[in-house]
């Protein structure tokens, strides 16, 4: 769609003070796309994330999201450009309502009648939390709460969307619910999403794309379908 949502990562080195945890990264996002960025455990999926909300500062490359430099902004501009990072772990506040969660997801993003339509659009598309509306987020169960997670970034009407593992911990029928529902809120509202996941099934079946790490590098760029007809590759690196 026209709403952007191209994100460009090019060359990117992260580490943590010691040898590098990614080593010269590279990928394009078309806006709208689905992709999901596997790898096993350890390979950089959620040191990438974090890099690209800003939450950690690379060594070297740059990540450019609808052609603008995001390397330089803080997690909070990069927000505000409209890039949404759900971390594991089910994030929300377990002592506030889901209404309430739901609300501080929008609150720095619109006010008013607007605040109230971003959150009344969550709801219609999310039917399993328009009905534990006034639920606290400890009264949750594993896959609402990573539905609300994923409301919450959802309130503030972002054009990139990256997710850390929403299937952990999650059983396999919440998992197949929990994708479908992310499948339709990213075609709906145009929204471009890296999906970094080690459920490499089901993160293939709603990806249009699949990006896959070993050991910081990216060893697979290819069609979801490719991935998931390559045996080689699926044996070494996505264990299955
Ligand atoms: P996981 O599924 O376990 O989250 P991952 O693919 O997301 O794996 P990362 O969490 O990015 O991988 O970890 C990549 C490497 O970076 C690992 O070797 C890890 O030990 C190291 N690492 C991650 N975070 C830190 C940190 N804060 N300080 C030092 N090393 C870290």
């Amino acid at each position: 769609g026209t709403r952007g949502g191209a994100l460009a990562i090019d060359a990117l080195t992260v580490g943590y003070g010691g040898a590098p945890v990614l080593h010269g990264v590279g990928f394009d996002l078309a806006p709208g796309e689905v992709v999901a960025l596997l790898g096993a455990n350890g390979a950089g999926k959620t040191t990438l994330l974090r890099t690209i909300a800003g939450l950690v500062a690379p060594a070297s490359g740059d990540i450019r999201l609808d052609g603008r430099d995001l390397t330089a902004l803080r997690t909070e501009d990069r927000a505000r450009r409209g890039l949404a990072l759900v971390p594991e772990g089910q994030s929300v506040v377990a002592e506030l309502t889901v209404d309430e969660n739901l609300h501080l997801g929008a609150l720095w993003r619109h006010r008013g009648a607007a605040r109230e339509r971003a959150v009344a659009d969550v709801y219609e598309m999310f039917e399993p939390l328009a009905r534990r509306r006034t639920s606290a987020g400890h009264q949750l169960s594993g896959g609402e709460r990573q539905m609300l997670a994923l409301g919450r970034a959802l309130v503030a009407d972002p054009v990139l969307l990256a997710l850390d593992e929403p299937s952990l911990g999650l059983a396999p029928l919440v998992v197949a619910h929990l994708m479908s529902t992310l499948r339709d809120a990213a075609s709906s509202r145009g929204l471009t999403v890296l999906l970094a996941e080690q459920n490499v099934t089901s993160a293939l079946s709603i990806a249009d794309r699949g990006i896959v790490l070993d050991l910081g590098r990216v060893v697979a760029d290819a069609s979801a379908a490719a991935l998931a007809a390559d045996d080689t590759l699926r044996h070494a690196y996505l264990g299955f």
